[in-house]
């Protein structure tokens, strides 16, 4: 297996060279076809498994092939969406995105609670098409209208088990709501709990199961 079999984008391909990744791992050889061909996914897997770049790939190169993003370099709309349990995991999710997108002229930004929202604000009013965030933070922010979710085309659950035991999924709900209907709806998971099934039920369209 090879990162050259999937099509990526060759701004995408030389950043993960650089990063030091040379063979996908079971993860990425499953999830990165299914997410560039715009399936709704539900995928079993562990931090570490090298799940991040398994969604985080595909997903920018799903936008970057979209006309509007490069045609419109004034304009920064919000395409890709992560939500995120903990800041932690928000701030390492945006992190390799940005690794991931350093060759496009794609911007990453990431929004976490627990800390002034000011510098966060003035992040996002600039525009950014990938936006790393967790749930009750986002809410602020769309409340404070610094940033808008009406042109998300992807959107991730990161780590979904661990934001329902949270108790985030009413903010989660939320969220989903303001979603333009037609999107590709990724949910990552270390665990299925009836819960868990619930969520995929209500969230995901005809989605493909993922497992490692
Ligand atoms: P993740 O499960 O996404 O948190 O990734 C776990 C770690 O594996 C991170 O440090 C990644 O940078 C690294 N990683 C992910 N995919 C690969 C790959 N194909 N080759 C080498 N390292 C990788």
């Amino acid at each position: 297996q090879d990162f050259l079999q999937f099509g990526l984008d060759p701004r995408l391909l030389q950043a993960i060279q650089e990063m030091g990744y040379e063979k996908p791992t079971p993860i990425q050889c499953k999830a990165i076809p299914l997410v560039l061909e715009g399936k709704d996914m539900l995928a079993a897997a562990q931090t570490g498994t090298g799940k991040t770049a398994g969604f985080g790939l595909p997903a920018l190169q799903n936008i970057l092939k979209d006309a509007n993003t490069s045609m419109s370099p004034a304009r920064h709309p919000v395409r890709i969406l992560v939500l995120s349990p903990t800041r932690e995991l928000a701030d390492q999710t945006a992190e390799a995105l940005s690794n991931f997108a350093a060759k496009t002229p794609l911007r990453v930004g990431v929004v976490y609670g627990g800390v002034d929202i000011k510098p966060q604000i003035e992040q996002v009013r600039k525009g950014v098409e990938v936006l790393i965030a967790t749930p009750g933070r986002l809410l602020d922010h769309l409340e404070q209208k610094s940033t808008n979710l009406n042109q998300v085309s992807i959107v991730v659950l990161d780590e979904a088990d661990r934001m329902l035991d949270m108790g985030f999924l009413p903010d989660i709900s939320r969220i989903l709501n303001k979603l333009p209907k037609k999107r590709q709806n990724l949910l990552f998971s270390a665990t299925f709990s009836l819960e868990i099934k619930k969520l995929a039920g209500n969230f995901l369209v005809d989605p493909v199961l993922v497992t490692v």
